[in-house]
Parts: structure tokens; sequence; C-alpha cells
């Protein structure tokens, strides 16, 4: 059971750096991971004597048990017991799937060390070498858990030597992977080698495991386990060498402490300069240098509000204390907590090479970074490229009963700020509320926390539907656009924004690197660059000296982005379009440049110039990989290229084939299904926005038409002349 402990104690732990441990679990899907962190849970979670004093206690851990701890808990705290002292073992949820790949990433640069789950039948799978090589990529050291050897028994009946034989291979498999992808220096060293510890042979659903190294000491051999499960008396495998120590011993033994690992670790993931006062403290994990923190999750909890999860590298954090988000706020600490199990319990002080809580830090996001005030000019965010994905899947959703609707909102607002690749809003054109992501799991992940988080309440959702944008395949011609009241007359033309569009994929998609390109590759003089919006299209105008072309910049801006949101096809957001504001007649008198007339001039002249450019309709496209045992690599194919998927290239290793293509986002709909059905289950694919592509013209019609309908629009798409007067 969960120990009860005095916070006091806990906190006397985490000033004690050596006996702290930040580690995840990583694993293929269904090898594990969630029956053994809850295992771990139940046998060695924290609680501070307060909550174990309140009667919920017990019931909570059931249905958290039930349901699955390990999905919600932004951290979950243990305590290890071993002969030269208490351990305090920080579990950081990592998610597993790619379409939450931002979070993965994330966690990682809270973690120090991982337990690698792999499934004994299944051995190592596609996504469990994807997972060792992205921890391997962060300086996050890697050790082994064998999970399912009870199968190894049971269902195929294998006697000692065949499972030893089986078991060698699994380790060998592993180690290959550490040596592909490991940087030189640590290559040898995090091998893992059984008659070390490193590796833990066991059963997460009969609770039991050992490393070799305790099994000698307990006189234990493979022979055993064959026997107890022969006799049906596995029960008491979980009495003599219970899971819960076993991976724990192997944790503080193997992996590193936060003082260990971060003299290597953060000059990897941080490209601040290690000689700046910050640069020293978190090397050393210093507590009395400038504080710094990694934020690796964010929630919003009833009756606390935002409550951010994450890693201090260095300083400390005591309620009371102003705190900064890099390039941001500075924001007061309300609450400082820790965690005990999967609660969270208020403490005063937190310090360096800890998982830390805080609240309420209302802007702050995962992936952000926190730094001590003083010290914003010496601070690098540890995320520097900012993760970017594009929400190329949405679906709407309704309450059924219309007085749920802001329950409904409510809940949509808290689910943006949890997972922020998700987008939540209100679609002007039809009224409805969406939520658009990654992907088909993605949103099915999102409905269901939209349901949780709404309780009671009785949402439907529609299926979901790719995204879609407009854009102008050729230079459109220059129109002339009056406003309402006939005062003011602008120029505009429009043309595509091909080139820096190829640049800006390539480097990112930072802001500034979009205003590097449009000035490098298009010319555009300092200035002359208004505008660009979240779609990548710019706005450029001359310098504004005359007087009232300076007043009216704003109204023109939001005229530019009002178009770029409602394109003329079907009011599909614009992707890639320049527009050139070519010359203006303004009326002297502000009150004929009312921000209403200047921005219908605005808008109005950018959609005449548009619909003479041959616009278009884009849909987003895939990238594909699919991992898959040569037998089933036919039947991918012919599901891929059913779907409109395209293969660019095939590779075979071993017994497996790799196949990688695009394919179109709307037709991936049911394709988990269909591939897991074809296959017995035996592929791993991963699917990820590659980029915006023209729709094939066999479909554009049909597509618009369906479009329109949507909106509430008339069927046919209007003429230039219904927008601008001279064209
Ligand atoms: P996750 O997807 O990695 O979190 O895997 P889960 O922990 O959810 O486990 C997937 C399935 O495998 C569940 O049905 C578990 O009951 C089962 N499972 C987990 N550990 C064992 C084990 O040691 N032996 C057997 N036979 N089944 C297990």
């Amino acid at each position: 059971m969960p120990r009860f402990r005095q916070t006091e104690e806990i906190l006397k732990l985490m000033s004690n750096k050596d006996a702290i441990r930040n580690v995840g679990v990583v694993a293929h899907i269904d090898h594990g991971k969630t029956s053994m962190t809850d295992s771990l849970l139940v046998e060695a979670g924290l609680l501070s004597s307060r909550i174990a004093g309140s009667a919920r206690v017990l019931d909570y851990l059931e249905e958290e048990q039930r349901r699955g701890i390990t999905i919600k808990a932004a951290n979950i705290s243990l305590l290890h017991e071993t002969s030269s002292g208490p351990y305090l073992i920080n579990l950081v949820d990592t998610p597993g799937h790619v379409d939450f790949t931002g979070k993965v990433s994330r966690a990682l640069r809270a973690i120090d060390g991982a337990v690698v789950v792999v499934d004994a039948v299944e051995e190592v799978m596609a996504q469990t070498e994807t997972v060792i090589r992205q921890a391997l990529e962060e300086r996050v050291k890697p050790v082994l858990f064998i999970n399912k050897m009870d199968r190894l028994t049971k269902e195929m009946k294998l006697n000692p030597q065949e499972i030893q034989s089986r078991l060698a291979r699994i380790i060998a498999v592993f180690n290959q992977i550490v040596d592909n992808y490991a940087e030189p220096e640590f290559k040898n060293k995090w091998k893992v080698n059984p008659s070390l510890g490193s590796v833990v042979f066991g059963s997460a659903l009969d609770k039991w495991g050992f490393s070799l190294e305790a099994a000698d000491r307990k006189d234990l051999k493979f022979g055993d386990v064959t026997e107890a499960y022969d006799e049906g008396e596995f029960g008491k495998l979980a009495k003599q060498v219970p899971l819960h120590s076993a991976i724990l011993d192997m944790i503080t033994k193997h992996l590193p402490s936060p003082l260990e690992s971060q003299k290597y670790r953060v000059p990897k993931i941080w490209t601040g300069n290690m000689n700046s006062r910050v640069g020293q403290a978190m090397l050393n994990c210093d507590d009395t240098g400038p504080t710094t923190m990694c934020i690796t999750n964010a929630q919003n909890v009833p009756r606390t509000g935002l409550v951010v999860t994450g890693r201090l590298f260095s300083g400390s954090i005591t309620e009371g204390d102003h705190i900064c988000l890099l390039e941001e706020n500075k924001y007061l600490i309300k609450q400082v907590s820790i965690y005990m199990g999967a609660f969270r319990e208020a403490v005063h002080n937190i310090s360096a090479g800890n998982i830390a809580a805080l609240s309420d830090l209302t802007t702050a996001r995962a992936g952000n970074t926190l730094v001590s005030c003083d010290y914003q000019i010496d601070m690098v965010p540890f995320e520097a490229v900012k993760y970017f994905a594009e929400p190329v899947m949405s679906i709407s959703v309704e309450p059924k009963n219309p007085n749920d609707i802001p329950r409904l909102v409510q809940a949509m607002n808290r689910l943006s700020i949890e997972d922020p690749n998700l987008v939540t809003k209100i679609d002007p054109g039809t009224g409805q509320y969406v939520v658009g992501g990654m992907g088909e799991l993605h949103l099915d992940v999102a409905i269901n926390t939209l349901r949780e988080y709404a309780e009671g309440v009785e949402i439907t959702a529609s299926t979901p539907m790719a995204a879609y944008r407009e854009s102008i395949m050729k230079p459109g011609r220059t129109v002339v656009s009056n406003s309402p009241n006939k005062r003011n007359r602008l120029w505009i033309r429009v043309e595509p924004l091909k080139t820096v569009l190829e640049w800006i994929n390539k480097a990112g998609y930072q802001p500034e690197t979009e205003e590097k390109a449009a000035s490098t590759l298009l010319g555009i003089q300092k200035g002359s660059l208004w505008d660009i919006d979240s779609n990548k299209n710019i706005l450029v105008a001359k310098a504004t000296e005359e007087q009232p072309l300076r007043e009216t910049r704003a109204s023109i801006i939001s005229g530019f982005r009002w178009a770029c949101k409602n394109g003329a096809l079907c009011e599909e957001p614009l992707w890639g379009v320049r527009v050139d504001l070519v010359k203006m007649q303004l009326d002297n008198d502000p009150a004929s440049r009312r921000p209403d007339e200047i921005m219908r001039a605005v808008s109005r002249g950018i959609l005449g110039s548009y619909l003479t450019a041959e616009p278009a309709l884009l849909e987003p496209i895939y990238r594909i990989e699919l991992q898959v045992k040569t037998q089933w690599f036919g039947s991918c194919v012919t599901i891929l290229t059913k779907r409109r998927g395209k293969i660019v290239s095939t590779e075979q290793r071993g017994v497996q084939t790799t196949i990688t293509g695009c394919i179109p986002v709307a037709q991936t709909l049911g394709l988990s299904a269909e591939i897991r059905s074809a296959t017995s289950g035996y592929a791993f694919w991963q699917l990820t926005f590659d980029r915006w592509s023209k729709i094939p013209d066999s479909q554009t019609e049909q597509t618009i038409k369906k479009l329109r309908e949507k909106r509430g629009l008339p069927e046919k798409v209007p003429q230039p002349q219904m927008f601008a007067e001279e064209t």
C-alpha cells in the first residue's frame, strides 16, 4: 500500500539530490506500460498523512486504477526505501502515440532516465525503437523491463532454455538500437546488462519481477517461474520477488540523479551560454543559482485554476516569489506543490532537480520556460523551435440542450489550454463549435476529454472532416476597389507566394524566419511588410509617411486579415497569398475614412483580384511511414493506393518492410481499422502533416459545392466584379 508520510520528510528528501530520480516509462502500445506504472503507484506511491486521513483516498485509488492513472496525472511521485536510505522517484507521464509527439519530447526534457517496457512475446517493435531513439536523442538513459513473461510459459509453453534464448535476443536487439542511436560517449555505458541488474524480467499482470542479480541473491531460477505457473502457484512469485521493488531497484541503481545527469544533459537540451550564471547553475543543479524551469504540462484544475508542472533545473521556488515566463509576463507564485502519489500537496518551497507544480500562471503552457526575472537576458527557451502542428482535421460539436452551450464553451477553452495542438473555435460561416486537431485519434481523445470536462452535458459530435485552404495558382490582375461611401480608392493585386513558402517549410514555422524570408527572398523593403498572418499570407504596401495612410493602417490590416480568413471560393482561409496594395487615394477627412469603410474596400479588393488569379482549393497531405512484416506488404500498398496514397520508397530490413509515402488527410478516416485488420494488428505507422496540396481536378467542383452548401452560400462562386469595380 502507499506510504503515509509527513510532508516535511519528503521535503528533506527533495533537497538531497543524490536521492532523486526523474524517470519516464516508454513502450510500444499494449506492452504493459499502464499495468506496470499502476502496480508501482499502488505499492510505492506516497501519500501525505493529511490526504491519507480523508476517507476518499481508497475510493480515489480504486477509481483511478480502473481508469488508468497514467493517462491523467502529470507526475506521480514514489518512495523507495533501500539499505542506503530512501529515494524519491518522480514518474513523468510520457504519452506514446505520435499524434502527441509534442508532448513526448517535452516530457523527455524533464526526465533523465526511461524504463522501456517490452512484451516478451511480441519482442521489440517499431514503436519501441522510436521511443528508445527519442530518449537517446535527448540523452535520456534507458533501462529494460521485459514484461508478460507469464505468456512464455502459459501460452507458448517454452522450456527454460527456450525462454532464455528469447530473452537474450530481446536484449541483443535493444543493445543494437542503443548502438545505432546513442552518441559515442554513451554507446557502451548505456547498453543494458542483465548480470548487472539493468534488465528486469517479469509480469505486470501477476505483479512479480526480478533482475538476475536479485534472482541470484534469492536463489531463484527461470525454471522456478515455469514451475510456479505449471503448479498454478504464481501468486507466491509476487511475494517472493514483487515487481515494484525490482523496477525501483533498477531505477535507483542504474538511472542517474539530476546532479549527475544535468552535467551532460543541459549542454544537449539547452542552447544558451554554459558560462553564464544561468548555464552554470543548471549544469550544477544549484539551489542557490537563478531559477529555471521547463514546463511539461498545464492543466486547469477546478477551484485552483491553471496548474503547471515542470522540472526545476536550477534555483528554488517559494510561495510568494515573482517569476517570469520567458519573453512574457511576470507572475506571482500563489502556490507551490509537490506530488504525493498522484495527489498534489501544497508546500512552501521547492528546490533544483525536482518536479514542481505551480499556480496560478494563467498564460503559461506546456513547452514554456520560467526564469528568475533578473536573469531573463541570459535565458534561452528549452523549446527553441516551437512545436508546430497544423490542425488538419476537425469535428463540430453541439450540446443536445442549447442551455448547455456556456458549459460546452468553458470545456472547450480548458481543452485548448491543456493541449496547445488543439484549436477550438466557432466557425463564423456556420456558427458551429469546432475542434481542430492533428488526426482522427487526436480528436477522439479530445472529444472524450471534452465529455469528461462538461460532465452531464450530452454532446453530439460530427464525423471528422479534413481542413481545407484556398490559394491561387497565378498572379491576379490589379483591381480597383472603392469604399462603400466612394470616398477612398485602392488598387490591389495578389500573387502566390511559392518561393517563400518553400523556404519557410524548411526553416520551421517561426514568425522571425517568416519575416526574414519575406525580406530576403522577395526583396521587400523594411517597413513595407505590413502583416503576416498565421496561414502565411502577407500584406505589402509602401512605407507610411503620409498622414491619412498612417492613420488608416490598422483598418487596412484588419481588412486584409478578414479577407484571409474568408476566401471567395467557399470561405475557407487563404494560404500563401501575397497581397500588394499598389496605390491608394484616401479622403483627407478622417470621418470618411472610418474603419469599416476602409476594411470593406481592402477585403473586397483582395477577393476581387484573388478571383482573377486562378483560385484553387488545397487539402492537407500526411506523410506516412508504415512498418509491417513483409508478408503483409502487398495488402498495405493496396489499402494506401485505394485511398489516393502514393508510395515514395520502400525499405526491407530483416522480416520488416518500411513504406514511406503520402496520403491525403481526408482519406485516412477508418484507415487504422483497415490496416489493423489486414495485418492482424502487426503493422505500425505514423502520420505527420506534410503539406497543403491542390485537390484533384476531378473533385474540385463537388468539394466546393459541398462546402458552400454547408455555409449556406449561393451555389455559384462569385465573379470578380462582385467585389471590385474595375478589374
Ligand atoms: P500499455 O498500452 O503499454 O499501457 O499496456 P497496458 O498496461 O494497458 O496493457 C495492455 C494489455 O496487456 C492489457 O490487457 C493488460 O492486462 C495486458 N498485460 C499487461 N501486462 C501483462 C502481463 O504481464 N501478462 C499478460 N498476460 N498480460 C499483460
